[in-house]
C-alpha cells in the first residue's frame, strides 16, 4: 500500500539503508566509493533522502573511458542480443515498479498516482518498443552504425522517464552511454543502475555520474564523447550548443515551452476544463509541453474562467505520497521561490485556487492569471510551475497568430467540436506536436520534439533512434561489374 505515509515507504527505506544513504557514481559496472557531495531532499517534507557524490572532471574521465572500452563489443552484438537486454531491463522495471514509483515520487515530489500509473509505466514501454527496434537493427538498418559513445544530461521533472528517453535508443542502437542526472532527482538512476546489474548488462554499457551543471559541463567537453542528448531549459540548451560547435559531437537538445491551450466556442467544456487540469497541473506544471498558455474565444470566456475556477478550488494539493492527492510539492525551495517572485511580479489579475496548503514543504497553489498583455514576461516566458495565464481572441486566425507568438514551439493543444476547424488550424500552429481535443499524449512510438528555441532532434520512434545512429564509415565497396 502507498502512503498515505510522510515518512515513506518502508521498501525505499530499506534500499537506501542498504547503500547506507550515501551513494557514489555506477561507473564499470560498479558503485564506485561515495565522495564529496550533496543531499537529495523529498521536496514535501524537507528530510534529507540521501547524499549523492559531486562528480569532478576526473570521475567522468573514468565513466567515459569505460563506455569507450565496453562499445565496441556492445556495437558487435546482433541487434536480437542487444534486444534481450532491454527486455530484461523492461521486465525488471515492471518488477521494481513499485519500489522505483515511490522513490520518483519522494525524491521530486510528484503525486505517487503519476509515477505509479504514467512515469514507470512509460519507461517499461520505452524498453520493450526499443528492444523490438535493436531486433530490426540489422535487417532495416544496414548503412548505419553507433556514434559510439553518447553523454546524456537529463532534467529533474521526469528523472527516470527522461533517462528511458535516452538509454533505451541509444542501447538499442549499440552506443554505450554516460548519464548525468539532475542534481535534484538522482536516485532513481541510481536504483536503475543497480537494476542493469540485474539484467547482466555488460559492465561500462551504462555509467551514471551525479553532480551538478559543472559535472554536466565536464560530460558536455569531454573529447571521448561522441554524441550530446540533452533535456533542460533553453539557456543551458544554447550554452551546450555553444560548447559542442566545432567538435563534430552529434547533439540533439529537447528544451523549454510556452505551449498554447486554444478551446474554440464550440468545444465541449467539460472535456477541455479536464483537459486543462492535466495540461497544466500534471507534475504540478514542470513539464516541458505543459498547456501553460490557455488562449479561450471570447463569446466563452467568462463562462470558461467561472467554471476553471471552481474546479480549481476543488484540487487537492498535499502529501504526493497520499493516492488521492491531485497536485504534489514543487521539486525544490529554489523552484518554488522563482515561481513566487514571478507570480507576485505580474501585473495581471492572480486568482490562486482556494484549495488548503500543507503547513510545510514546497507546496504552490493551482493560479490562473488574467488580463496580461502579449508581450508580457508571464505569457512569454517559461514559468515551470502550477501557473496558468489566460488571453481570449475573436477569430481562428487571431488563435493562430497569438498560438505562434512566442520563441518556443513545443506542444500545443486545440479544442473544437468542428473537424474542419480542427484540420485548418493544426497545420498552422508551429510546434512539434498539436493535439486536437486532448492533451499530453505520448508513446514510445512517436517522436517527440521541438521547433525554433524548444530544441530540435527527436525522442521516440524511428526518428528517434536515427538520431542515435550516423552512415556506417566503412561500408562495403561497392563491387563494380563491367559492362
Ligand atoms: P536545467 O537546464 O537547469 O538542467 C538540466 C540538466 O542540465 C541538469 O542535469 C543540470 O545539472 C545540467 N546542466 C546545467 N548546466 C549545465 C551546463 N552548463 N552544461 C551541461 N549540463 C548542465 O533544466 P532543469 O531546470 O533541470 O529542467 C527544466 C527544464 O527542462 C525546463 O525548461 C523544461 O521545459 C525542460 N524540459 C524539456 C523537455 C523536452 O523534452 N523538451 C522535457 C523535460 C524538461
Amino acid at each position: 500500500d502507498y502512503g498515505p505515509a510522510p515518512e515513506g515507504n518502508a521498501e525505499v527505506k530499506a534500499w537506501l539503508a542498504r547503500h547506507k544513504g550515501n551513494f557514489g557514481h555506477f561507473i564499470d559496472g560498479q558503485f564506485a566509493r561515495p565522495g564529496t557531495g550533496f543531499a537529495t531532499k523529498n521536496p514535501a517534507t524537507g528530510d534529507v533522502l540521501a547524499t549523492v557524490t559531486q562528480g569532478t572532471v576526473g570521475d567522468v574521465d573514468a565513466a567515459v573511458k569505460a563506455a569507450r572500452r565496453a562499445q565496441p563489443k556492445w556495437a558487435r552484438l546482433p541487434g536480437h542480443a542487444r534486444a534481450k537486454y532491454l527486455y530484461a531491463l523492461a521486465r525488471l522495471i515492471q518488477k521494481h515498479s513499485r519500489l522505483l514509483a515511490v522513490l520518483e515520487t519522494m525524491d521530486n515530489g510528484k503525486p505517487i498516482r503519476e509515477a505509479r500509473d504514467i512515469d514507470i509505466p512509460l519507461v517499461a514501454r520505452h524498453f520493450y518498443y526499443h528492444a523490438g527496434l535493436a531486433q530490426l537493427m540489422d535487417s532495416e538498418m544496414p548503412g548505419m552504425a553507433p556514434h559510439g559513445v553518447c553523454g546524456a544530461v537529463i532534467p529533474w521533472n521526469f528523472p527516470l522517464l527522461m533517462l528511458a528517453w535516452k538509454v533505451a535508443p541509444a542501447l538499442a542502437a549499440g552506443n554505450t552511454v554516460v548519464l548525468k542526472p539532475a542534481e535534484y532527482t538522482p536516485l532513481t538512476a541510481l536504483l536503475f543502475a543497480e537494476i542493469t546489474r540485474e539484467a547482466g548488462l555488460p559492465k561500462g554499457v551504462l555509467n551514471i555520474v551525479t553532480g551538478d551543471g559543472e559535472t554536466g559541463a565536464a560530460l558536455v567537453a569531454h573529447p571521448g564523447v561522441d554524441k550530446i542528448a540533452f533535456t533542460g531549459s533553453t539557456p543551458v540548451g544554447r550554452a551546450i550548443r555553444r560548447a559542442t560547435a566545432g567538435t563534430g559531437k552529434a547533439l540533439t537538445l529537447e528544451l523549454g515551452g510556452k505551449s498554447p491551450y486554444i478551446v474554440f466556442d464550440d468545444a465541449d467544456i467539460d472535456s477541455a476544463i479536464e483537459g486543462l487540469v492535466d495540461a497544466i497541473w500534471f507534475n504540478q506544471g514542470q513539464v516541458c509541453c505543459a498547456g501553460s498558455r490557455l488562449l479561450v474565444q471570447e463569446g466563452i470566456a467568462e463562462r470558461f474562467h467561472d467554471r476553471l475556477k471552481r474546479r480549481m478550488d476543488g484540487l487537492r494539493i498535499g502529501d504526493p505520497l497520499d493516492k488521492c492527492i491531485d497536485v504534489g510539492a514543487v521539486v525544490d525551495p529554489v523552484q518554488l521561490a522563482t515561481i513566487t517572485d514571478m507570480v507576485n511580479g505580474s501585473e495581471g489579475e492572480v486568482y490562486h485556487a482556494k484549495t488548503p496548503l500543507p503547513g510545510q514543504g514546497c507546496f504552490y497553489p493551482p493560479t490562473l492569471i488574467t488580463g496580461l498583455g502579449t508581450a508580457s514576461r508571464l505569457m512569454q516566458e517559461e514559468i515551470f510551475g502550477p501557473v496558468l495565464v489566460s488571453m481570449t481572441f475573436r477569430t481562428p486566425q487571431e488563435a493562430v497568430d497569438l498560438a505562434n507568438n512566442t520563441r518556443f514551439g513545443l506542444a500545443a493543444s486545440l479544442w473544437t467540436e468542428n473537424i474542419n476547424l480542427a484540420l485548418d488550424i493544426a497545420p498552422k500552429i508551429r510546434a512539434g506536436v498539436v493535439w486536437v481535443n486532448a492533451t499530453n499524449l505520448f508513446d514510445a512510438a512517436a517522436g517527440f520534439g521541438g521547433v525554433r528555441e524548444s530544441g530540435f532532434g527527436r525522442e521516440g520512434g524511428w526518428e528517434g533512434l536515427l538520431t542515435y545512429l550516423k552512415p556506417a564509415a566503412a561500408a562495403k565497396p561497392i563491387k563494380r561489374v563491367a559492362a
